[in-house]
């Protein structure tokens, strides 16, 4: 059976992905979500392609190959909000390749008279940079031009969104903890401070010390400096004290840091998980296809993955 009746739940970057490329298939699609855009932790996201907290590391690589792709690819349409930009990740120590080496077409060293005071190493590559908040309205915008409605609505139960469809996809996020009664799910914590443009055209990376995350994305007017990872925490108000930390962290690698305007503050959560998951439910009302726990990469897994959904719904309509 092809063009089955889907409703994907979650309208972050998973869900809007999935629902795009199910759209794209074929299929009859609607989204629904307890909350839109803004509201969404995909909102806050650097959101740099880089897998980073998400797992297993070969099904992750793969994925987010995919969405390298697919992202260079989106890179071409300045609507989209998709751009390709060089950066450096720093090391205070000699590093071997990265374990998703294989997910990027070519990955260069830092040489030794480019690196800042106090670093030894340092990969150079060129990743898709994606201005979130373009990002997702250009989703929403192209899929109602697949005809694909985006609603909101809270589900307190999953087989709720049964109702006139063949298959639900689970993207809710961090949500599933309790859609899904999925206690391997946690929350981690992370802050950003968005600044106005100062110029900068490279990203760089510091994740040397894990408690001192530090990055610096630019993007078409505003520049997202981070960050932090607090295991365990879900809390979304502001801390001072830690904005404090990032922008001194951050002027250390960016001394024009200290010049530009602070524009805004961000709190998002991220869905961790052991394992990313992406498999079909057999329940009594129908099946039920999940995809969530991408942790703090669900913007570089999400064409990959949206890929991997399709797959599962198309094994469904041969069953
Ligand atoms: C500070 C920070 C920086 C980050 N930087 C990057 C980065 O550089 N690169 C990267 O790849 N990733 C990054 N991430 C991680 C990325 O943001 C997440 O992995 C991603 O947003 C997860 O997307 P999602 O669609 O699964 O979840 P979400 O964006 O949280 O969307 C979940 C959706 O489900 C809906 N929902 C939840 N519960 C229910 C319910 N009961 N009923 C109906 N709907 C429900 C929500 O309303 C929402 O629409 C960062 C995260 C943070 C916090």
């Amino acid at each position: 059976m092809s063009g089955m009746r889907v409703r994907v739940a979650g309208a972050g970057v998973v869900g809007l992905t999935s629902a795009l490329r199910l759209a794209e298939a074929g299929h009859q699609v609607e989204v629904i979500a307890a909350g839109l855009s803004e509201s969404t932790t995909s909102s806050i996201a650097a959101a740099l392609w880089y897998p980073y907290r998400a797992y297993p590391e070969t099904a992750v690589t793969r994925w987010s190959a995919a969405s390298f792709a697919a992202l260079r690819a989106l890179s071409a349409d300045p609507r989209s909000g998709v751009r390709l930009c060089p950066g450096r990740e720093l090391f205070r120590r000699p590093a071997p390749d990265p374990w998703w080496r294989s997910a990027v077409p070519e990955l260069g060293r830092v040489s030794a008279d480019q690196l800042p005071e106090g670093y030894l190493d340092g990969y150079l590559l060129t990743v898709p940079v994606v201005d979130m908040a373009l990002h997702l309205a250009w989703l929403v915008a192209r899929l109602r031009e697949l005809g694909v409605g985006v609603e909101v609505q809270r589900l307190d139960d999953l087989d709720a969104a049964f109702t006139g469809v063949d298959v639900v996809v689970n993207c809710t996020g961090l949500g599933s903890r309790e859609l899904a009664g999925d206690r391997t799910l946690s929350p981690v914590r992370g802050q950003v401070v968005v600044m106005e443009q100062f110029g900068l055209t490279e990203w760089l990376l510091d994740q040397s010390e894990p408690a001192e995350l530090t990055y610096v994305v630019p993007r078409q007017s505003t520049v997202i400096l981070g960050g932090t990872a607090e295991e365990g925490e879900a809390d979304l108000e502001v801390r001072p004290a830690v904005t404090e930390a990032i922008l001194a962290r951050c002027r250390a690698l960016v001394p024009e840091v200290a010049q530009a305007r602070v524009l805004d503050h961000r709190v998002g959560v991220r869905p961790a998980r052991p394992a990313v998951r992406l498999e079909t439910e057999v329940r009594a009302r129908g099946p039920v296809v999940h995809c969530y726990g991408h942790g703090g990469a669900g913007v570089t897994l999400s064409y990959g993955c949206a890929e991997d959904v399709v797959e599962q719904v198309r094994q469904l309509g041969q069953g």
